[in-house]
């Protein structure tokens, strides 16, 4: 049986969800949402393995984050083990973000994001998982996508299906997204939808079976939650603006984005 919603992003396992985290997954299975909770390193990566043991409707994502923690370096034999467990569904979050790099620190920083990227993408074709990707650029330009995206069409050419994957957060625009479409991933959005229209015309342009669904939550809570605390059943806000936006019948594009999940996290 398939849920009514897919959360693909979320961070239930941070500490914002201490108090009440159970109430948090009670609200998920009787509202019909399943969600995948996103390791940001070692320690979170541990985590959220655990928390999907525990939980049907939870999976897991291993991996280390570009920015989160910067102490840390991607170390395959670290998650040699973890990759066994059957509800880790995906490499990441990992990518590269520029968007607190400090000056001076540029080059250093950069190379640093790439070598635990490239480390990232070759475990996950390895192990025949997709990768959940977090691109932030610095705000100037594009930067960011536009270094990720080189760096992941290299590997296109020479993996080709083996190699896939969905942008989380997508903050890029409409020349971007395509360059992700064109070489198969999808992009997921948030509760900014809700607020903001930046992405309007790439949500109505691209194909639906292109798009996720995702809170990031504990962060960004869509209207009408908008400050308070995020969590995965507010994916219904970020959903129905899809379908709003789109034009589309609610429950076919809900439909649609759980398939589109099942398709790139769950083989079906
Ligand atoms: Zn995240």
């Amino acid at each position: 049986m398939k849920p009514k919603y897919f959360d693909i992003h979320s961070h239930i396992n941070f500490s914002k969800f201490d108090d009440d985290r159970e109430d948090v997954v009670k609200r998920m299975h009787e509202q019909s949402v399943w969600a995948i909770v996103v390791g940001t390193d070692l320690q979170t990566s541990k985590e959220v393995v655990e928390l999907a043991d525990k939980n049907e409707n939870i999976y897991a994502t291993i991996g280390l984050h570009p920015d989160d923690n910067r102490k840390e370096d991607f170390n395959l034999e670290d998650y040699k083990e973890l990759v066994k467990n059957k509800k880790v569904v995906a490499i990441g979050e990992c990518g590269l973000d520029y968007f607190r790099i400090k000056q001076g620190e540029e080059g250093g920083t950069k190379k640093r994001q790439k070598d635990n990227f490239i480390k990232q993408i070759e475990f996950a074709i390895e192990n025949d998982l997709p990768l959940m990707l977090h691109f932030r650029p610095s705000g100037k330009s594009m930067d960011a996508y536009e270094d990720g995206l080189e760096i992941l069409s290299e590997y296109k050419e020479r993996y080709k299906e083996k190699l896939r994957g969905n942008s989380h957060f997508f903050a890029g625009n409409l020349e971007i997204a395509k360059q992700f479409v064109a070489i198969g991933f999808t992009l997921s959005f948030t509760g900014v939808i809700t607020f903001a229209d930046s992405y309007d015309e790439i949500i109505k342009q691209i194909p639906l079976e292109s798009l996720m669904s995702e809170t990031d939550c504990p962060f960004v809570a869509p209207v009408p939650y908008r400050g308070g605390r995020c969590e995965p059943v507010y994916v219904k806000e970020v959903v129905g603006r899809i379908a709003e936006l789109r034009g589309e019948d609610i429950e076919i594009a809900q439909k649609i984005l759980v398939n589109n999940a099942f398709r790139m996290f769950l083989n079906g």
